[in-house]
């Protein structure tokens, strides 16, 4: 574990407040969740659920998703196109889930 690291202990307290069990929601606290790799550009955390023993990968970034695309050879985008809008329009007639399944089906 990279506990020691700088910002651990931060990032580890988020997930404790913010994530649960996706199979029984429960509760993590801060020993059920350990970081086991860090990357120049993210964290990957593993919780594991005290009551069902599930363990979950979460996966975090020092920065917006967004910001590591000029490192991805993107950093210059063409103007949104009316075929893109259109196509997102489609997708989010159809589409019934949160904020958060949608930021997850992307
Ligand atoms: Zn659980």
């Amino acid at each position: 574990m990279l506990a020691e690291h700088s910002g651990t202990r931060d990032l580890i307290a988020f997930v404790v407040r913010h994530v649960s069990c996706s199979v029984c929601n429960h509760a993590y606290a801060a020993d059920d969740v350990a970081i086991v790799r860090h990357s120049a550009e993210s964290w990957v955390l593993a919780a594991t659920c005290p009551s069902c023993h599930t363990e979950r990968l979460i996966t975090a970034f020092d920065r917006p998703p967004y910001a590591l695309l000029p490192h991805m050879g993107m950093g210059i985008l063409p103007p949104i196109t009316q075929a893109e809008v259109d196509e997102w329009a489609r997708f989010l007639a159809h589409f019934r889930g949160d904020l958060k399944a949608l930021l997850a089906a992307i």
